[in-house]
C-alpha cells in the first residue's frame, strides 16, 4: 500500500504542562503522521498571566518549530475558547467588558490569519458545561461574529461546543448562513459521526479517532475530518486519545478494508485542503 498522508485535524501541544510540540510531533510521525492542525490552548494554560496575543503567538511559535525541526506539516488555528470568557465573568469582570475583551480576542486571531501565521479561527464557541442564559447569549453572539470575521479573511472556523446532535448543528448551519459563510469551513470539532448531510446540514464533523465513532462515519460517507483533541498535559494522560491515534486507526482501517484508499485521501487530504483552502502538495 501506498504511503497515505494523515492529518489530525485538533490536535494540541504545550511545553509546559505536557511534552511539548517536538515530541508531540516526532510520535505523530513515527506512528505515520503527516499533518498537525493545533489549535492554541486557553490563556491560563500558556504560561503564568499569559493574554490572548500570547496565547496564540505561542501555538503560531509551536507550529514555526515543527515545521523547522521535523517532518511533520503543522498548521496553526487562533482564536479564543469559549471557557475564556467564562473565566472572566468568573473573576467579576462585567459581561460587556468580557464580551468585549473577547472580541477584541477574535480580531487578533483573524488579523493572525490575514497575516498566513494561521489558517483558521478557532476554537471557538460556547461551554460544554451549563451556564446562564444571559452568558450564553454572548457566546451566541461571539460565534456570528467570529464567522463574520473568518469570512473577511476566508478561513476556516473550528468550534468546540456543547455535545451536539442534529438540532445544535443546525442552529450553528443558520449561524453561518446567517454570517454568509460557507458551511463546509465550519468545522465541529469533537464530533459524533454526523456525516449525514441531514445531520450536520453541511457543516464538516471532526470526528473523535475512535474506532467506534470511525467506522460508524465511514458507514456513512467520507464527509469528514479526523481528530484526537490530544492536550498534551502530563497531568491528564488519558483525558483523550494519544498522538498516535489518528495514524494508527487510519491503517487499522485501511488494512482490514473499512476504509478504501480514496477515502483516506478524501479525509486526510481533499477535505482539509477544502476546508481550509490550503495546498498541501499530494
Ligand atoms: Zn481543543
Amino acid at each position: 500500500m501506498e504511503k497515505i498522508p494523515v492529518t489530525d485535524n485538533h490536535i494540541h501541544v504545550d511545553h509546559i504542562n505536557g511534552e511539548g510540540p517536538l515530541e508531540v510531533a516526532k510520535k505523530f510521525q513515527r506512528a505515520g503522521g503527516t499533518f498537525m492542525i493545533i489549535p492554541n490552548k486557553p490563556t491560563w494554560t500558556a504560561g503564568e498571566s499569559s493574554n490572548f496575543q500570547e496565547a496564540m503567538e505561542q501555538v503560531i511559535g509551536y507550529v514555526n518549530e515543527i515545521n523547522a525541526n521535523t517532518d511533520v506539516e503543522a498548521f496553526a488555528v487562533v482564536g479564543a475558547h469559549p471557557a475564556e470568557l467564562s473565566r472572566l465573568i468568573k473573576e467579576g469582570v462585567p459581561l460587556k467588558k468580557a464580551e468585549e475583551m473577547m472580541r477584541d480576542a477574535l480580531q487578533t486571531a483573524q488579523g493572525l490569519v490575514m497575516e498566513n501565521k494561521a489558517i483558521g479561527i478557532g476554537e471557538i464557541g460556547r461551554p460544554h458545561y451549563e451556564v446562564s442564559s444571559e452568558e450564553l447569549e454572548i457566546h451566541n453572539r461571539l460565534i456570528l461574529y467570529a464567522m463574520e470575521l473568518a469570512v473577511e479573511a476566508d478561513c476556516a472556523v473550528q468550534l468546540h461546543t456543547e455535545s451536539s446532535g442534529e438540532e445544535q448543528f443546525s442552529e450553528f448551519a443558520k449561524m453561518a448562513h446567517e454570517a454568509g459563510m460557507d458551511k463546509h469551513r465550519v468545522v465541529k470539532h469533537f464530533s459524533g459521526p454526523m456525516v449525514l448531510q441531514r445531520e450536520n446540514h453541511g457543516l464538516t464533523p471532526s470526528l473523535i479517532a475512535t474506532r467506534k465513532v470511525i467506522v460508524e462515519g465511514l458507514k456513512k460517507g467520507n464527509n469528514f475530518l479526523m481528530e484526537t483533541d490530544y492536550l498534551d498535559m502530563s497531568s491528564r494522560p488519558g483525558a483523550v486519545l494519544g498522538p498516535k491515534t489518528v495514524p494508527r486507526r487510519t491503517w487499522e482501517l485501511l488494512r482490514n478494508g473499512t476504509l478504501t484508499e480514496e477515502d483516506a485521501y478524501y479525509i486526510h487530504v481533499e477535505n482539509v485542503e477544502k476546508v481550509y483552502g490550503i495546498d498541501l502538495g499530494f
